[in-house]
């Protein structure tokens, strides 16, 4: 029979898998149901990006390239960090893999040995966890409260370092709360990482370029240069450029960890694709309007949903300040009694409940380590948005 690793275990099946799963079974059977669940732009890749993959195809980019990304790609990718970010990194301080997941797990595989902590603001991208365990680390989740935006108090991080702690992870804009952090919201956190020199910074600016109301990004690094040394700030294509199948994601950081992280790819994917780090050179360098424009579509979507949960008794959103998630709470409908007598005692239930009852697929905030709440991703059509709205409303209003 079979027999899966010891180092599985401590991985369960994503509810956020349960529940699309489950949606999508129920669409198949005919039944009209919303799935909410996307972690993907709804747009296509831009057609200049796909013209210069087609481009490389037929000039004969067909082959492995440099093992952690090529010498154009490392370039473009400075650029960017210089042009986005004011920062410099050097060649050898850059690399790229298939997809920012990628980068995270070469980095935890590369670092990481059995007792080692990182440290994890809940809520949280469920893969940061499961990542951190199959390397053989463990993660220390630390709850981050919605009266404070879902951000990481300093305090917090404080009691939470160790002599164990090799990694502290933010993610801003972060999925699934949308939250983001300032530079003034950052200082704080940045103060107590200088005080403990031992703990490595991992950044996850993946959705760096989804923001609203005039937000300002900044990466950790820009503000406080004195923490270069030990930090890696991770990014990609996926989500700026609607290229989440292209697989391309980089990270920036101290050239020695870069060097360790390549050997870990060497031994398991080798290069990205040689194609999308071409399409992905146009991606950074091309014409950048195309990102303001589905921002702008992203805010309306934002505000549409947001406005419509609030007003639901018993739901209230946070305005995310970027991403295309909502993370709302529903702690008002906690204890109630749905329609066929099942009580809603947490927020797996009520997203069961919802997806059964109203045809909506969302995910229960416990997925990503807080309840009582529920992920909306955003990136689908205003009609669509409008009607599970509606269909919520509705479905909470039944319960008593
Ligand atoms: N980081 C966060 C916070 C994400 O939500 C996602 C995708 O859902 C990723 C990274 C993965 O990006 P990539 O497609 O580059 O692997």
């Amino acid at each position: 029979p079979f027999k899966p690793a010891q180092r599985l275990s401590a991985i369960g099946v994503s509810e956020i898998l349960k529940v699309t799963g489950l949606a999508a079974q129920m669409k198949r059977e005919g039944q009209n149901v919303i799935i909410l669940g996307a972690g993907e732009p709804d747009f296509d890749t831009p057609e200049p990006i796909k013209d210069a993959a087609a481009r490389a195809m037929r000039d004969g980019a067909t082959k492995y390239t440099a093992l952690d990304g090529s010498p154009e790609l490392k370039a473009a990718i400075r650029a960017k960090f210089k042009r986005d970010n004011g920062l410099d990194f050097a060649q050898d301080e850059i690399t790229v893999s298939a997809g920012a997941k990628q980068v995270l797990f070469n980095a935890m595989m590369a670092t990481l040995d059995p007792g080692d902590e990182v440290i994890i603001p809940t809520p949280f991208w469920v893969t940061y966890a499961d990542i951190v365990a199959i390397a053989g680390g463990t993660p220390v989740l630390v709850p981050c409260s919605e009266a404070n935006g879902f951000r990481l108090s300093p305090e917090d991080l404080a009691r939470a370092i160790t002599p164990r702690t090799r990694w502290l992870m933010l993610n801003s804009p972060s999925n699934p709360s949308g939250a983001a952090y300032s530079e003034h919201q950052y200082r704080p956190i940045l103060d107590v990482l200088l005080k403990h020199p031992s703990v490595w910074l991992m950044v996850d600016d993946i959705y760096e370029h989804i923001i609203y109301d005039g937000f300002r990004f900044v990466t950790p690094v820009a503000i406080e240069p004195a923490l270069r040394n030990r930090t890696l700030t991770v990014n990609g294509v996926s989500k700026a450029y609607a290229m989440t199948g292209w697989r391309i994601g980089y990270g920036a950081g101290p050239s020695a960890l870069i060097k360790a992280m390549a050997v870990v790819q060497s031994q398991s994917t080798s290069c990205p694709s040689s194609i999308s780090q071409a399409a992905a050179i146009e991606a950074l360098t091309g014409p950048q309007d195309v990102i303001a424009d589905r921002c702008r579509s992203f805010q309306q979507r934002r505000d549409l949903v947001v406005d419509a949960l609030n007003s639901i008794e018993g739901i209230s959103c946070r305005v995310p300040e970027g991403a295309f998630y909502t993370f709302a709470s529903c702690a008002g409908l906690i204890g109630k009694t749905t329609p066929d007598g099942r009580v809603v005692e947490d927020d797996t239930v009520f997203a069961d409940y919802l997806l059964r009852a109203a045809g909506v697929a969302v995910v229960p905030g416990s997925a990503f380590g807080l309840a009582p709440y529920f992920r909306i991703s955003y990136a689908t059509s205003a009609a669509e948005l409008r009607d599970a709205c509606q269909r919520i409303a509705a479905a909470a209003a039944r319960l008593l």
